[in-house]
């Protein structure tokens, strides 16, 4: 059997890929190209460029294929432009996987994993790490439009021979430890992704947005977790499906926090470079402290780990980084 990879030539879809490769799994692609790369794709897989929407097309892959999953990672990620331009979020997260998910039902394809977001939550309540009971509150289009695919999810595998696997990811980062990928997205705004950049003296230094939060240093917290670690994951509840288990959502994270200047920091001492940092204001939307509370993920998935190291993450993105200015590709 195969397994089809929505968006397998963006940041973590293409991460997804090689994992399944390197466990022996047949792997089919399906991106549309707006902001993934070809090259990022490993050549094992069979790639079809197109739109997770066209009917036409996925009634071709399914013919084409034996395929009894689906890993879905194409969609639109920027919480700010899900702001400016909501109903295009609503279109290409929700309006799309409607369609994507009625085409794996119709083919009869029996699994599903979707790349979900902590952004679900909203701002979390107090200090504590959060877990997949906690409220669903998104305040962002963004958010939003993700949460409605995991409830479209819901009430299909309520209704139809179809499990799925929704996995909340929490702050995504660092690259293939083998060098084979890495977040090459251009114009991409996560920390470490630009505060590597700015060591590498790919831009003029960075910001560090808001340093009056209430936190031992004053900057927000958050969970960074490997690219690969959450690759595995999904592994873990690919397997975990085709071995019977039900229908579940699970946080991706590692259940610890790091503050924006101590991400700074590891990225100074791993590059061995200084970089200039102003201290501006707060950046709109901003939640103090996000943290996942992984016990779902460890005990119902068996998932472990591998990567729980903040220099690890920040290593292998910094080499990735360095590797995509040499090939010219910013
Ligand atoms: N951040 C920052 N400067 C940047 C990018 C991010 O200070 O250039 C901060 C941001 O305000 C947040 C944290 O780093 O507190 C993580 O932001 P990111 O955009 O990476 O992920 P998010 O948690 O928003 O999904």
């Amino acid at each position: 059997m195969a397994v089809l990879v929505t968006g397998g030539a963006g940041y973590i879809g293409s991460h997804m890929v090689w994992a399944l490769v390197d466990a022996g799994e047949e792997v089919v692609v399906l991106d549309r190209l707006s902001t993934g790369f070809r090259w990022a794709l490993a050549p094992e897989a069979r790639f079809y460029e197109g739109d997770i929407a066209d009917a036409a097309l996925l009634a071709q892959i399914f013919a084409e294929n034996r395929i009894d999953a689906i890993i879905h990672f194409a969609g639109s990620i920027v919480v700010p432009e899900s702001v400016a331009d909501p109903l295009s979020y609503y279109e290409n997260n929700t309006v799309k996987s409607r369609a994507l998910i009625a085409a794996a039902v119709a083919a009869k394809v029996p699994h599903f994993v979707f790349s979900s977001t902590a952004a679900v939550y909203g701002t979390p309540d107090g200090t504590e790490p959060v877990s997949e009971t906690a409220a669903l509150r998104p305040e962002s289009p963004y958010g939003s439009s993700k949460l409605m695919t995991e409830i479209m999810l819901r009430d299909t595998a309520a209704a139809h021979d179809f499990t799925y696997t929704a996995l909340r990811y929490f702050n995504v980062a660092g690259a293939d430890p083998r060098g084979r990928t890495g977040q090459s997205t251009k114009g991409a705004t996560h920390l470490i992704k630009v505060a590597c950049e700015a060591a590498l003296g790919k831009r003029t230094g960075m910001e560090v947005y808001g340093t009056d939060y209430p936190t031992p240093d004053g900057t927000c917290i958050r969970d960074y977790i490997h690219v690969s670690d959450l690759a595995n994951a999904h592994l873990k509840a690919l397997q975990r499906m085709r071995a019977g288990g039900g229908s579940i959502v699970a946080n991706c994270g590692y259940g610890r926090g790091f503050s924006v200047l101590e991400v700074l920091e590891k990225v100074r001492v791993a590059s061995g470079k200084d970089f200039p940092v102003r201290f501006a204001e707060r950046r709109p939307g901003d939640a103090v402290l996000v943290v996942a509370d992984p016990a779902v993920a460890m005990k119902e998935l068996g998932w472990t780990p591998e990567h729980d190291d903040l220099s690890f993450i920040v290593r292998t993105a910094l080499d990735w980084e360095d590797h995509l200015g040499r090939r010219n590709q910013i």
